[in-house]
């Protein structure tokens, strides 16, 4: 057990030591040790002594060294030149003229001409996240963008639609479940996706060991489904199949009626919305047999207990909130939300739910985009509009932007008409550890610092959490080069234009007065004054960052399971009741029942793939982990492979509406036929160093299409998944 700076060695005037900390690209913050040598990180191990974790870390959590460490790292403000090149500029300097160029631009067309845009990063550092939103809110400005927008924001506003807010969220109950029925999640390689807890793995291990079962539904045979029972269904099939689900426990009576009357209204119009998905008539539409249909709704509705689950496969495909919302009802109707085995709904020690209603993020649809009239989720805007945003005259254009560790060049649809927008912008500003694909046209990149670099707690993933958890880490090593913490740069261009960032309009008003709240004080305050806290020394043992980093440099695990009885708090519609049959539900049913089955022109659907050594657009210029991987190859089935006259290796080209892309074919029945399935995130044509070459690969998002008409309506979600596509070989002479 370490202390938390524990000194190894001072021999020969060198210091060793070694440094509890935690990792923060995903969900389950693995504990590490850092040991750090002279002030240089030299060597991450798994950290044996973390609560949760218990020495497990995965390959891109060890291999963040690389990164942190690479030649390549961006340590210095760099300033475009006319011919495109990077010079290095001062702090000063910088922050100078881009208060000026802001200045200039708030004159001339107001300050909601500002815009910024976080990557999923940004989610994994309480002092980022907060003081970007806070930054947004000061401005004014809708032009509030993220990887939300390709991931998660359907799910968010499926919650919104059921409980009445878009925070109310479940996780599964993987420790007391019987049966997890799992949709569009391969937790075997994400390690879990909005649920935060290790392990997974041993989880899933452990419900069938206790006689359970998980279900994996997905349209490829994944590294999870290998392991459990998989239903191939067709890409973005999954509406479908919930439906016929919930039609099989409706018509036949299997349905827990106690637990819709105490909690829900509008059972009777679902009932009656969902008569129609037979599974005899739907099988065709989702690729999975009725018998096998009635068959998983029996079941699970029979289980001892039982959890619906979705993730990112759910989500972003073209009916992603009625897959989400239809995932909650099967919870509900099967008996089994807001109870042990089921979805359950934890209580974070902080008030983070609270903290993000002050922020105003708990919102849906209060405003609309200038651009299409779509609905804010949680104040965030479709990225995918972004490129019409700053392309389109008139008031609320779009002419400067701050992008925060994201590279949505490569994250949102159409990606290359967003490059192509932001070389139109009059100012662009990037914080980032290196080049890429997005701040090669910024004017301004700043040095940010990797998370070895700033402190940090937990926040976003609190109320995810299998087991109540908090840790504290302190900075294991300075930030390297001239590399600034993104919150500190925030707050430094704020100031040059004399707005103070932060969502709350008292704070904003403590700013103006010389009084500036750092994220440490805030957040310390609120664990201090929180169930867990040590209310300013009033309540002996009672938690603070300090006493955390001092007693726990671990981490400490507040409670073993998630409480349960909770639901009544988190329905926040205005009856207090879950609405079982929304109007936008219905939509939604309408909409999915007109879509045609199918394209002669593009016969195929892609869909996309996580993959262990990276993580979206990021980490595949690390050497170290992208050796031994297959590589963004183009999974197709064999009978596809023996129509299209393709073999395993062939180059072929993947054609859809709005584009193609190149790629190595596999040829595998791991995937079902009528489908190809490609991974996200690769494209890359300039490496972290800026050069020109980048690792290349097949840039899925040139298949998918940007703009208003082309998102899920409800949500503004970019469709990713389900694109249809034809697929053709390309001659060897090429
Ligand atoms: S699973 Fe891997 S990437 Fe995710 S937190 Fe753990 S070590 Fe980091």
């Amino acid at each position: 057990m370490l202390e938390a700076n524990w000194v190894l060695s001072q021999e020969g005037g060198g210091v060793i030591s070694e440094k509890a900390t935690y990792c923060r690209i995903c969900e389950p913050l693995c504990g590490l040790i850092a040991t750090v040598e002279n002030g240089r990180l030299v060597d991450i191990r798994p950290d044996k002594d973390n609560p949760i974790s218990k020495g497990f870390a995965c390959p891109k959590g060890i291999g963040m060294i690389s990164v942190h460490n690479s030649p390549d790292r961006l340590l210095h403000p760099m300033h475009r030149q006319p011919d495109g090149s990077f010079v290095r500029v001062s702090w000063d300097l910088a922050l100078k003229d881009i208060g000026e160029r802001l200045r200039t631009i708030i004159a001339e067309h107001g300050k909601d001409a500002i815009g910024v845009y976080f990557g999923n990063p940004t989610a994994f550092s309480y002092s980022a996240f907060t003081w970007v939103k806070g930054m947004t809110d000061a401005l004014g400005s809708p032009h509030f963008y993220s990887s939300g927008s390709q991931d998660t924001n359907t799910r968010f506003v499926a919650s919104k639609l059921f409980y009445g807010s878009p925070l109310t969220i479940s996780v599964p109950d993987l420790h007391r479940t019987d049966f997890l029925f799992m949709l569009g999640a391969n937790p075997v390689v994400s390690h879990g996706s909005m649920v935060s807890g290790t392990h997974v793995r041993d989880a899933l291990n452990d419900i069938v060991a206790r006689g359970g079962r998980v279900v994996v539904v997905d349209p490829r045979r994944t590294e999870t489904a290998r392991l459990y029972e998989h239903v191939a269904v067709k890409p973005d099939g999954d509406a479908w199949l919930l439906l016929a689900l919930l039609h099989t426990v409706f018509a036949e009576r299997l349905e827990d009626a106690h637990a819709m009357v105490d909690v829900a209204v509008g059972a009777e119009t679902l009932k009656e919305w969902v008569e129609p998905f037979r599974p005899e008539d739907v099988q065709h539409r989702c690729g999975v047999p009725a018998a096998q249909i009635r068959s998983l709704a029996r079941d699970l509705a029979s289980a001892d207990s039982a959890v619906c689950y979705g993730r990112v496969g759910a989500c972003v495909g073209g009916f992603g909130t009625l897959v989400c919302f239809l995932l909650d009802t099967l919870n509900l109707v099967t008996g089994n939300l807001d109870r042990p085995g089921g979805a359950v709904f934890p209580t974070p020690p902080i008030d983070t739910n609270g903290f993000i209603v002050q922020q105003g993020l708990d919102t849906y649809a209060t405003k609309k985009s200038r651009i299409g009239q779509l609905p804010e989720v949680m104040g965030s805007m479709p990225a995918a509009v972004m490129a019409e945003e700053i392309r389109t005259p008139g008031p609320g254009q779009l002419r400067a932007v701050v992008v925060l560790s994201g590279n949505p060049v490569l994250s949102v649809p159409a990606g290359h008409n967003l490059a192509e927008a932001m070389t139109e912008l009059d100012l662009l500003i990037s914080l980032d550890i290196g080049v890429n694909d997005t701040n090669r046209h910024a004017d301004y990149i700043l040095p940010a610092t990797t998370f070895f670099e700033r402190d940090d707690f937990p926040m976003a993933m609190l109320p995810f959490q299998l087991r109540s958890f908090m840790q504290w880490t302190e900075p294991v090593v300075a930030p390297a080069g001239e590399a600034r913490q993104e919150w500190t740069v925030l707050r430094d261009i704020c100031a040059e234009i004399d707005i103070v960032p932060s969502s709350s309009a008292a704070v904003r008003r403590l700013g103006r007065l010389g009084r500036r709240l750092g994220p440490r004080l805030i957040f310390d305050a609120m664990l201090r004054l929180g169930p867990y806290g040590d209310r300013f020394g009033l309540r002996r043992g009672g938690l603070s960052f300090k006493r955390l980093r001092k007693k726990y440099p671990h981490g400490v695990v507040l409670s073993e399971t998630v409480g349960t009885g909770v639901l009544r708090d988190r329905i926040t519609h205005d009856d207090h009741f879950i609405q079982l049959a929304p109007s936008e539900l219905r939509q939604e049913l309408d909409r999915l029942s007109a879509e045609a089955d199918s394209d002669p022109q593009y016969p195929l659907r892609v869909f996309g793939r996580r993959e262990l050594r990276s993580i979206n657009s990021w980490m595949k210029n690390s050497p170290k982990l992208m050796a031994g991987g297959r590589g963004p190859t183009c999974c197709i089935h064999p009978d596809d492979a023996d129509q299209l006259a393709l073999h395993d290796g062939a180059l072929a080209r993947i054609t859809s509406k709005a584009g193609w892309v190149e790629a190595r074919i596999e040829v595998t029945d791991d995937v079902v036929p009528g489908s190809v399935c490609l991974p996200h995130g690769w494209g890359q044509r300039v490496d972290v160093a800026g050069n020109r070459s980048g690792v290349g690969g097949p840039d899925y998002n040139a298949l998918t299409a940007d703009g208003a008409a082309a998102v899920e309506p409800l949500a503004g979600m970019s469709i990713l998944n389900g694109v249809r596509v034809r697929v053709e070989p390309i001659p060897v002479s090429r």
